[in-house]
């Protein structure tokens, strides 16, 4: 007897080979396979005799087959079938495909089939090239209807994918329901039996939408419950609370260069209302490129600081590491505070630095006691690092500031109470779990406590995805910019304007300007290869040579050692070079505010996303900026790049183009295609967060719902939600 846990390999069709490739899907058994989805469908229902009306349409034909051949294109090496076949009112139809001389089995003389394709015209004949096919007597399966596609594999079509679900399907009787019959009805969702027949064979396209509907409901409750299960776990940590100082801290903003915004003022203010608590903070703070995090940063941080706390700030690259201890110690000038930068880099001998200060008042001090201590303790390459280590252990560092290297075993604390992450969609689940260990927390007789956590990203996604996808933070945003802010001025430039833009560029850096280049990966692929590195040297190259003579130009790629990195960088921020050329994947996050153009070269072949990203290296400080994408097509999706500057805006658009899987293509939730569609579906999300609470409020280890706790268990081995 078969039943959902039959392996696939004893199925009756399934050879070995077969078995093989299907596991290569990570389809193992029976269930597996029912809950294979389609990620497309093949409208086939409009079934009709042949006519000139239907040129170009997609029908499907009914008839007998009058005539077939094979012909054998040697030099090819290609064989094409072809067949004609006479519909109800006796019109021919000619019928080719290539290489599937097999149809030929099925397809013989005299039979009654079904064929489904777009219908076209070859002189005065009808023609459906490669058709999909059926013998009539079958039940439509493959023509005829709502076809199902999926996703396939060498070796695997969908067509036999079809034939294989289709006789299965009564099985999914068996399939545990893990969503309550009162919470279908109340959001009139299907059954998982129907939702699963509905799926792969649906009966009209408001039967498939529903049962998508269905399941996108139930990921997304899954989802939830994961992530208020974590949020609750989290809060079971305690944590040190941390007073308010209102005075400190207005003292602080009103002696910055700037005002703050509102939205830096709210997304503070709750902040540090949550540092109040003995519970550990779990906040997202997003913003915009721009939008002014590292300040509310530093708030939350003084105030930690100054209530005799430890502070660690961790971002993704070296670079943005050390920009961060500049920025930090420029807003602490006054107070006192010592500030250490820890970073790691595998490529050096010398594979950390650090500086550390003391209570200095003034920054001229501060250099001062730099010189000395890099004279005395840099150069004693051995000692170094174990004197930071020593001095944080002590406590005598208030504010370290690296990258992954702050979270290495042998990095003790004294009492850190706050860790803030820049970007953090580029660290993982690891990442926080570490800040539960021994080393970052601190006991005190039987209380242990963890640090508060405060995460940033730059990547503005409206607050209900956010809450989707980060549903066990609290969230903060910043979605207003400074208002000194001038909107980058942002052109398509098609090919023959080159000249233009570069006569265009001697006339800022004329004026003193900056300006960066960024070439875009040569392949789409995560990591930059040699190849990158290639073109980005020829690029630099030509621009040195042919176009700048003149200019002093930079290069920056990944494959540069990180001291060369940032001595470009460094030199790029004193204005040594007019023009920095990189790849797209080194870290352009600098503050550069003497930069006011940015090239991009075959923009075409970024998101809209990361396009706004780039865009926001300009434009950071008082002079007028612009980006100028080099395109060769003329995209229309480039033009919302022309229209908005706004981050949050761009990341709708590019939502609605690209769709959530490929615009969270980074997050790599794992989680399926019908979901991902679903995610900008507000009402759905927010539903499905009200339901898993409810459910979590009655039941929290879900001991009265062991489908649903099973469901969840398995869910949570191949998701990964922040
Ligand atoms: P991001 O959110 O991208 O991290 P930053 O914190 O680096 O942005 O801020 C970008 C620049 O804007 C910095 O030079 C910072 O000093 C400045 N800035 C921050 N807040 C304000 C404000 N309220 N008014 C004017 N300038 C600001
Ligand atoms: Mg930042």
């Amino acid at each position: 007897m078969v039943n959902l846990e039959t392996p696939l390999k004893n199925l009756p069709h399934v050879t070995p080979k077969y078995a093989k490739t299907l596991e290569k899907l990570g389809l193992l058994t029976v269930r597996d396979l029912l809950l294979y989805f389609p990620f497309r469908y093949d409208d086939f229902r409009n079934t009709s005799p042949v006519s000139d009306d239907l040129i170009g349409k997609t029908i499907t034909v009914e008839g007998k087959i009058t005539k077939t051949k094979l012909n054998r294109i040697f030099k090819k090496r290609m064989t094409v079938v072809e067949a004609t076949l006479e519909d109800a009112n006796g019109t021919e139809l000619k019928a080719v495909w290539f290489n599937q001389p097999f149809i030929l089995e099925s397809l013989a003389q005299g039979a009654t089939v079904r064929l489904s394709g777009k219908l076209t015209r070859d002189g005065k004949k009808f023609v459906m090239s490669s058709p999909a096919w059926e013998r009539a007597a079958r039940e439509e399966t493959n023509t005829g209807r709502l076809v199902p596609v999926y996703s396939e594999t060498a070796g695997i079509t969908s067509r036999w994918i079809r034939w294989q679900i289709k006789p299965l399907l009564p099985l999914a009787q068996n399939l545990p329901d893990i969503l309550l019959g009162e919470l279908r009805e109340k959001y009139n969702l299907y059954d998982i039996y129907t939702a699963i027949v509905q799926v792969h064979f649906p009966d009209s396209r408001e039967k498939l939408v529903r049962a998508q509907k269905r399941f996108a409901f139930q990921e997304m409750f899954l989802v939830q419950l994961k992530s208020l299960q974590v949020k609750k776990q989290w809060e079971e940590n305690n944590s040190l609370a941390i007073n308010f100082d209102e005075k400190l801290i207005k003292n602080f903003v009103d002696n910055l260069p700037f005002k703050l915004t509102d939205a830096q003022r709210k997304a503070s203010f709750e902040i540090l209302k949550d540092l109040e608590k003995p519970k550990p903070m779990n906040r997202l703070l997003e913003g915009d490129v721009g939008a002014g995090k590292t300040v509310v940063a530093a708030v939350a941080s003084l105030q930690t600081i100054s209530a005799g706390h430890q502070v660690a700030i961790m971002a993704p690259t070296e670079v943005l590491a050390r920009q961060h201890y500049f920025s930090f110690s420029k807003l602490f000038e006054k107070y006192g505070i010592n500030i250490s930068l820890l970073t790691n880099s595998y490529r050096e001998l010398n594979n950390f630095q650090f500086s550390i200060f003391p209570a200095m008042p003034d920054l001229a001090k501060r250099d001062n006691f730099q010189s000395i201590f890099n004279d005395k303790i840099l150069n004693d390459k051995k000692n170094n690092r174990k004197y930071l280590l020593d001095n944080l252990a002590e406590g005598k560092i208030n504010l370290i500031i690296g990258t992954h290297a702050i979270i290495q075993k042998d990095v003790k604390f004294k009492n850190l109470a706050l860790v803030i992450i820049d970007e953090q969609h580029r660290f993982g689940v690891a990442q926080r779990a570490a800040l539960q260990s021994e080393t970052m927390s601190i006991s005190d007789g039987d209380r242990k406590t963890i640090p508060h956590l405060l995460t940033m990203t730059a990547t503005p996604i409206p607050r209900s995805l956010a809450i989707a996808f980060f549903g066990s933070l609290d969230l903060s945003i910043l979605d207003e910019m400074p208002k000194n802010r001038k909107p980058i001025i942002t052109k398509i430039v098609p090919p023959g304007e080159r000249k233009i833009i570069y006569e265009f560029i001697r006339s800022e850096v004329g004026k003193g300007r900056q300006v960066f280049v960024i070439l875009p990966l040569v392949e789409e692929s995560l990591a930059e290869t040699m190849a990158d590195v290639k073109a980005a040297t020829v690029e630099f190259e030509r621009l040195s040579k042919e176009i700048f003579p003149e200019l002093k130009l930079g290069l920056m790629h990944g494959r540069l050692k990180s001291k060369e990195k940032e001595d470009a960088m460094e030199k790029f921020k004193n204005k040594e070079y007019h023009i920095l050329v990189s790849t797209s994947v080194v870290e352009v996050g600098i503050d550069v505010p003497n930069a006011t153009v940015m090239i991009i070269e075959n923009a075409e072949r970024f998101g809209l996303s990361q396009l706004h990203q780039f865009r926001g290296r300009v434009g950071r400080g008082e002079f007028q900026s612009y980006c100028f994408l080099f395109s060769q097509s003329d995209s229309k999706r480039l033009s919302a790049m022309e229209k908005t500057t706004d981050g949050f805006e761009i990341s709708k658009i590019d939502l609605g183009l690209r769709g959530p899987g490929q615009f969270f293509g980074t997050v790599q939730s794992g989680l399926p295609d019908i979901t991902m569609e679903n995610m900008t579906n507000v009402k759905l999300i927010k539903f499905a967060r009200e339901e898993a609470a409810n459910i979590l409020a009655i039941d929290p280890q879900l001991k009265k719902h062991p489908p649903l706790a099973d469901a969840l268990k398995k869910f949570s081995e191949h998701i990964h939600l922040e």
